[in-house]
């Protein structure tokens, strides 16, 4: 049996900067709502995502066996500035930065186990949620109570027992009394309540980056060419990240703006 403080230790030491385990059961329709996100037709075409939708609820079914996934975080800097390209592209492609680090993971740990990162039909978020690392915010991004939404998110999915799971956070009630993400989309493409869930026809990166599709008319991308980080950038928990002198625990009952 894997120790999970041994776990995050050797996380930390290979460049990760938070780590939670999570026991490898399906998520619930609430934790990950796929299947009624499908049903609206808010995926447009990305039809590779009504493949494998039993998969991307339960980890067993993409790793027999599997009873533990290990969830890393790796947070990156925040944009300076709004407009152009997104945060997330502008620094080292992150897919292979976060493989390599999950490799060398898996390996000082010295065990088998199946390394994603974005690529395989598992949603990293939601495990990172599931193994206590934040929640899902209503942008739809995992938001980590230190790095906001600026965050990599990576996993191990193995049959190793772990000595101890993390509590989930479960649902985002914690963003039900802001909603500042919603209004600062321009296109209206986040729901305000229910599950948080995006409408990507309506989001900016869907039309620029991935597989870039002519813009429709009613889209306003307001200066980003490629990706767009508004509804982020509204977010409380990543404006203590880009205010020096906000940079103290958040508190949205106490904040004056
Ligand atoms: S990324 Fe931009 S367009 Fe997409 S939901 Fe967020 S604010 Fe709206
Ligand atoms: S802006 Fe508010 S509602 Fe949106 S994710 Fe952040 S805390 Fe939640």
């Amino acid at each position: 049996m894997l120790s999970s403080a041994e776990i995050r230790r050797v996380a930390l030491e290979v460049g990760f900067d938070d780590c939670g385990v999570a026991r490898a059961d399906a998520l619930t329709d609430g934790e990950y709502p796929l299947r009624q996100w499908l049903a609206k037709g808010w995926h447009g075409d990305l039809q590779y995502m009504e493949r494998n939708v039993d998969m991307r609820m339960d980890p067993r079914l993409l790793v027999p066996g599997a009873r533990s996934v290990i969830c890393c975080v790796s947070s990156y800097d925040p944009p300076d500035s709004a407009g152009g390209v997104a945060a997330y592209a502008r620094r080292r492609e992150y897919h292979q930065v976060v493989k390599e680090m999950l490799f060398a993971l898996r390996e000082r740990l010295g065990i088998d186990g199946k390394v994603c990162c974005d690529t395989v039909p598992i949603s990293d978020k939601h495990w990172a949620a599931r193994a206590g690392l934040g929640w899902i915010g209503r942008h739809t991004l995992l938001v980590t109570p230190r790095w906001g939404s600026w965050v990599n998110l990576g996993e191990i999915v193995t049959t190793e027992e772990c000595s101890e799971y993390s509590e989930s956070y479960g649902s985002s009630d914690i963003c039900s009394s802001c909603g500042r993400c919603v209004a600062a989309c321009p296109n209206g493409a986040l729901a305000p309540e229910g599950p948080p869930m995006m409408d990507v026809r309506r989001c900016t990166a869907y039309y620029t980056t991935h597989n870039p599709r002519p813009l429709p008319p009613g889209i306003e991308t307001r200066g980003y060419t490629l990706g767009c980080d508004l509804c982020q950038l509204a977010c409380p928990y990543n404006r203590k990240n880009i205010l020096p002198e906000k940079k103290k625990v958040v508190s949205l009952q106490h904040e004056n703006n």
